[in-house]
């Protein structure tokens, strides 16, 4: 069901070693995606609504008439809420405020010299799109891993999009409709994949009359998109970036589970599942130097598997190239696979947990011990699930806080300051051959006449 990798023995800490290349992933054609999504990008910013609304037939088998979702559907969605999974929701967004107001940055002042200051101001975007996706899964609990930081930036304006479900009539999932309205937000659009993130690259107006007429705007442009999708959504993000500020590509999703001989085989079979569950392209990856443990996590993974309820995905999952089993010398040869692996979850079921986890420098979140699963993190730690993935968590971060923030350098020098650095600007200047430069400091020292 799932590939054996076996590193012991070999030395994995050398300069001769690609420590990204030990652990093979899943194989996205970006390219691919990339030659779908070009065109419907550039259908929803000349046609923008109508291309919307018949992206939503072809790809989503709904009729829609308007992309916009009427605020009487998020009303009722919240009313007919299961009390429970209200609660649990509610419980969820506490938590993960109570994280993200602990990230917002302060301005800080620095005095450079005297009469001469550097602010470094903190100001959040003006507007975002969230994207929820919804094609495979449900994902509520992306509507508060989206929006809670947002918030909790200051951000002003924010519209969620989420795929048009057909079964309820080509609204987005009601359950992510609930989530919206408990979070407060009334800007929700009915779509999917690239043409959403089209949407809130371009915006969509009213149709017109005429050629030359314009009907009133419905869905401004955002200045920043974030929130996870398939390869379609990736692909849409990487072609618009710059027209957008985008987050991290959040591509499939993707677990790594570090284990010694401590660790209880079926609470590992059971979270590599759990992440597998995601997609047939999710990854599940035990590093492990416990040979019987690899051994134990086979026969429980079986026996979960099948009496699982998307047992055929997760089989899927498993059985890619993207999954595997790793047998290791020790742990300090497991940590050395998982930094070079950077794994979106990464969790540590070791002896001494807390000290193993401490050496990770690669991950886009870290689960101590053997109670912080990652499905604890997806909904309800506080910390946020909108990871890096595909590695790049080497050089990037989940979404948090600071996604949704511009540090602004204001720059406040006197006279006497300027005066004193302008023979260092000049000869600076000069040096590049960009002798206005000086001369933009040195004009304001001039003698005038009149
Ligand atoms: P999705 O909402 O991302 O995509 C569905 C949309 O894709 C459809 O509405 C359609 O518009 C578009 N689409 C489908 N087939 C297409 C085609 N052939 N050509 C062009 N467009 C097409 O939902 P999904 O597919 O379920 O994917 C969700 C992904 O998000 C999963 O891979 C999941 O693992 C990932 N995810 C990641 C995180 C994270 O934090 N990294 C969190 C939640 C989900």
């Amino acid at each position: 069901m799932i590939t054996r990798i076996d590193l012991r023995g070999r030395a994995l800490d050398t300069d001769q070693t690609d420590p990204r290349a030990l652990v093979p992933r899943a194989e996205l054609d970006v390219e691919a995606a990339l030659a779908v999504v070009r065109p419907i990008v550039e259908d929803v910013r000349h046609r923008g609504e109508a291309a919307l609304i018949d992206y939503a037939a072809k790809f989503d088998g709904v009729e829609l008439t308007e992309v916009k979702v009427p605020a009487a559907a998020l009303a009722e969605a919240l009313e007919r809420l299961d009390p429970q999974v209200r609660a649990a929701l509610e419980e969820s967004i506490r938590r993960a405020r109570t994280v993200h107001r602990d990230q917002r940055r302060q301005d800080t002042t620095t005095q450079v010299v005297p009469g001469g200051s550097v602010t470094e101001r903190w100001v959040p975007v003006d507007r975002v799109g969230l994207y929820v996706p919804g094609g495979r899964a449900v994902y509520p609990s992306s509507v508060v891993m989206n929006v809670v930081p947002a918030q909790e930036a200051g951000v002003g304006s924010l519209a969620v999009a989420s795929p048009p479900q057909k079964e309820f009539g080509g609204l987005p999932h009601p359950t992510i409709l609930a989530a919206c309205a408990l979070l407060g937000v009334d800007e929700v659009y009915a779509a999917g994949g690239s043409q959403a993130i089209a949407m809130f690259a371009y915006g969509y107006r009213e149709a017109a009359e005429g050629a030359e007429a314009q009907g009133a705007v419905v869905c401004r442009r955002a200045d920043l998109v974030t929130g996870p999708g398939n390869i379609y959504v990736a692909a849409a993000k990487r072609l618009l970036k710059g027209v957008i500020g985008i987050d991290a590509e959040a591509g499939p999703t993707e677990i790594m589970v570090v284990a010694d001989a401590s660790a209880d085989a079926g609470v590992v079979a059971a979270d590599l599942i759990s992440q597998a569950e995601h997609d047939p392209l999710a990854a599940a990856v035990l590093v492990t130097d416990s040979e019987q443990l690899a051994e134990e996590v086979v026969k429980e993974l079986e026996t979960r598997v099948a009496a699982t309820k998307h047992a055929e995905r997760i089989r899927e999952a498993l059985a890619g190239r993207q999954s595997a089993l790793v047998l290791v010398d020790d742990i300090g040869a497991a940590l050395v696979v998982a930094n070079g692996y950077a794994a979106e979850h990464l969790e540590i079921q070791t002896r001494n947990a807390a000290a193993d986890a401490a050496k990770v420098r690669n991950a886009g979140a870290v689960f101590v011990g053997s109670f912080a699963p990652v499905s604890l993190g997806d909904y309800l730690a506080g910390s946020n699930h909108v990871l890096p993935t595909g590695g790049c968590a080497c050089h990037s971060s989940g979404l948090s806080v600071q996604s949704f923030l511009r540090g602004i350098h204001v720059v406040d020098y006197t006279r006497e300051a300027l005066a004193e650095a302008s023979d260092l600007v000049v000869a600076l200047a000069n040096a590049e051959d960009l002798p206005a430069h000086g001369e933009a400091v040195t004009a304001r020292f001039e003698e005038r006449q009149g």
